[in-house]
């Protein structure tokens, strides 16, 4: 399997269909640790940490990444922000997490449907790579 890098980086930025879209209409099986009507939060197939869940938005709307983010998207971008918090405490993170938002092939952005990753369960170092 392509590392992260490497998918990132042969990834076409789009406003297309992705993975994502697939796992909201549960025609692909994800593990899913919340879901509510605007968001969904699955666990990452490719864990970076024993906790790495990542937090979708259920409707796209040209957020395929932040940097195409406009004040429409001011609200859903704090839902999603928020349920972070949800899950991290949902999966026992008291001691710290990491939320995380890859922008771009410079970002390391290998889906292009804005998403959190929400990271935990060790010691996290900075800076990160
Ligand atoms: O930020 P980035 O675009 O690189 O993150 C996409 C994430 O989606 C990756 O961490 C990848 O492992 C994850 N993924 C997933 N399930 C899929 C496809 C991708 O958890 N079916």
């Amino acid at each position: 399997m392509a590392s992260e890098k490497e998918a990132a980086l042969e990834a076409v930025p789009s406003d297309g269909p992705t993975i994502f879209d697939k796992i909201i209409d549960k025609k692909i099986p994800s593990s899913v640790v919340y879901e509510d009507d605007q968001v969904l939060a699955f666990r990452d197939i490719a864990p970076q940490a024993p906790v790495h869940i990542v937090i979708i938005p259920k409707v796209k709307d040209g957020l395929t990444r932040l940097s195409k983010a406009e004040e429409r998207h001011v609200e859903i971008l704090g839902r999603l922000l928020y349920t972070a918090k949800i899950v991290a405490k949902q999966e026992g993170l008291e001691n710290g997490f990491r939320v995380v938002i890859n922008d771009g092939p410079d970002g390391c952005q290998s889906v292009y449907h804005l998403h959190l990753h929400v990271i935990g369960g060790r010691q996290m170092n900075w800076p990160p790579g």
